[in-house]
């Protein structure tokens, strides 16, 4: 009898583990209502994580502050197309010479992806590079569209980051009143209609 008391105790530990277990996956689903997520990984250069340096604390925390411009981006892809970025590697990155331009320091990262020189985690995740370096050129960030390799300069904002994330996500330029202008002083928080139909079809509708 004692026995059969603990199986039945048993039995009822587990259903009530099951249905909390269920309930705590639906729950978060409801919540979310994220269609998609996206990996991405980012490699950061020498004078960047330099650049984070801040002689007032005395502390470097530019993983932190990588971390915290993926997590904006992800808010605004959240809220435009339920879909999440999620930070699968963030590491530091020694170019194997010096760029020229912001470009070719996005083709350099591009083809140490391409030979596998630099390790990615996942074959798919969206790739970008973010450099200390000013090029003189007075851009905050550089991608083409669905290449799946940006580029973005220290004390870039979110708005940048996502700008460029957009790009490999299909955007292109506008003249419109956009996120995707292509001057950093004229961008604004929204994307124009043409380029979220062209992001909506790329996350949504591309096999
Ligand atoms: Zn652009």
């Amino acid at each position: 009898m004692k026995k059969m008391s603990l199986i039945l105790f048993a039995a009822l530990w587990f259903m009530v583990g099951c249905a909390s277990g269920n309930r705590h996956t639906l729950s978060e689903l409801e919540s979310t209502q994220i269609k998609k997520t996206l990996g991405v990984e980012v490699f950061v250069d020498e004078e960047y994580r330099i650049s984070r340096f801040l002689f007032w604390t005395w502390e470097n925390n530019w993983r932190g502050d990588i971390r915290h411009l993926i997590q904006e981006s992800s808010q605004k892809l959240e809220n435009e197309f339920d879909v999440r970025l999620v930070l699968k590697n963030l590491q530091p990155w020694t170019p194997s010479k010096k760029a020229e331009s912001l470009s070719h320091f996005r083709k350099m990262l591009g083809s140490e992806v391409l030979s596998g020189r630099l390790k990615r985690v996942d074959p798919v995740s969206l790739i970008i590079g973010f450099t200390g370096d000013s090029y003189g050129d007075g851009k905050a960030g550089n991608a083409n569209s669905l290449s799946g390799v940006a580029v973005v300069k220290t004390r870039s904002d979110a708005k940048t980051v996502e700008h460029e994330i957009l790009h490999l996500l299909g955007a292109h330029h506008s003249d419109e009143p956009s996120l995707m202008h292509p001057q950093q002083s004229r961008t604004t928080d929204e994307i124009d209609p043409i380029n979220r139909e062209r992001v909506k079809n790329f996350l949504f509708f591309t096999p």
